[in-house]
């Protein structure tokens, strides 16, 4: 006789029977969260140093967000954009304090891909139609955001996508300058490439496309929906470049977990967008924004920005000097560890075993992106057991 399913692959056989194979079929069912901790539905605990990729940026059930979803969903949970409340204002008002200027304007939606579907609409009202990214560069799934990313294997299969659209090298100042004309509507990038593997560009290249768009007219649009909301030690992940852009986008952490987007246009071309240009019906959501409002306000009393940064130094200064390991790269908590060898599956399905939840971009490289709030005891147990599983893959 068959012994009978565990959770897991009750699971496994629920899920292949009724949801679709675009994200393949997880290994790990979940059952719930508290902090930096997640207990799957066997009773495994890990330690979630991906943090929902780079979105809870408060873990899972802070009370703090909990409390202000649930006090929000007794007042209001929708209004639709007929109506005005509280809770957006609040937020809109603090993400302009954030870009240092009264300039900013926030249009809010659901997601990053609606974030830069956004700014690529706005970008078509400076009555230019040509627009420069960068390869490897991850903007979203939409055919518009779909444009703009520059991974060919999730391009492929869906073209023709929009015309208009140049990628150049990541990181070569030289390329993007040239690339940029005063025919060009908008260029996008990230700050750090989140999804290619946590890839830094030279310090000096968000400021040399700074000065390049001023010169030709042309919208800088930083796409910070996985460097964003104090990830990497600054609000948007920008501001140690000195720059302001013309418009950031937002999402991932923004909603403290909920679903939530924002695309902010700063000066000019806050003023693009004219009645019935753009919408959509869950945008600026009172519980969604509720949470943010929430999130903002426990990374600022706890001062989690600056806390990043430290946390930034004692594991790159662990890990780097682990065998097999080439370079830890990144800033504040998205980091990439970079292998000498193609072992980051290995290793990751090994750090799963021995609970803790990261992810491998690439075979060579393993992403962490932790909860902000993570504790030192947190960040060294995870140090030591990332060291003891390299250490092993290493040997074998
Ligand atoms: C995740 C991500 C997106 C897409 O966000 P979705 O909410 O999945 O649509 C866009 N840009 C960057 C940099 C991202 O990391």
């Amino acid at each position: 006789m068959r012994a009978p399913l565990n959770k897991t692959e009750e699971f496994h056989l629920r899920w292949s029977e009724a949801v679709q194979a675009n994200y393949g079929q997880p290994k790990i069912a979940l059952s719930h969260g508290s902090g930096v901790e997640v207990w799957d539905v066997e009773g495994n605990r890990y330690l979630d140093f991906l943090g929902g990729i780079a979105t809870n940026i408060l873990g899972h059930a802070h009370p703090d967000i909990v409390k202000a979803i649930s006090e929000q969903s007794a007042k209001l949970s929708h209004v639709s954009n007929f109506y005005m409340h509280e809770s957006v204002l609040k937020l809109a008002e603090k993400l302009q304090s954030f870009t240092g200027t009264t300039t900013a304007r926030t249009f809010f939606c659901n997601s990053g891909a609606e974030a830069n579907e956004a700014a690529l609409k706005l970008s078509r009202l400076t009555g230019r139609s040509k627009i420069v990214a960068t390869h490897g560069a991850f903007h979203g799934r939409t055919m518009g955001a779909l444009s703009l990313t520059g991974q060919p294997s999730k391009r492929d299969p869906f073209k023709p996508l929009l015309k208009g659209i140049i990628h150049v090298p990541f990181g070569d100042v030289k390329a993007i300058t040239r690339a940029i004309t005063s025919k060009t509507a908008m260029v996008i990038i990230e700050p750090i490439l989140g999804e290619h593997g946590v890839v830094v560009p030279p310090d000096g290249y968000l400021h040399a496309i700074r000065e390049r768009t001023l010169e030709t007219g042309t919208l800088f649009a930083v796409d910070a929906v996985q460097t964003g909301m104090g990830r990497t030690g600054t609000w948007f992940g920008y501001e140690h470049e000195g720059i302001t852009p013309d418009i950031v986008t937002l999402a991932k952490g923004l909603g403290g977990g909920l679903p939530l987007g924002a695309m902010i246009a700063i000066g000019k071309s806050a003023s693009l967008f004219q009645a019935g240009h753009h919408g959509t019906t869950f945008g600026g959501n009172p519980i969604a924004c509720a949470a943010a409002n929430a999130a903002i306000s426990v990374l600022e009393r706890e001062g989690l920005l600056a806390q990043n940064v430290e946390f930034e130094k004692l594991i790159k200064a662990a890990l780097s000097i682990l065998p097999g390991v080439a370079q830890v790269r990144g800033r504040g908590l998205l980091l990439g560890v970079v292998f000498k060898s193609d072992i980051s599956s290995l290793v990751y399905d090994q750090l799963v075993q021995e609970g803790i939840l990261v992810n491998a971009p690439n075979p060579r490289v393993i992403r962490i992106a932790p909860p902000l709030n993570v504790s030192l005891a947190q960040v060294n147990e995870f140090i030591a057991v990332f060291s003891r599983v390299v250490q092993s893959q290493v040997r074998s």
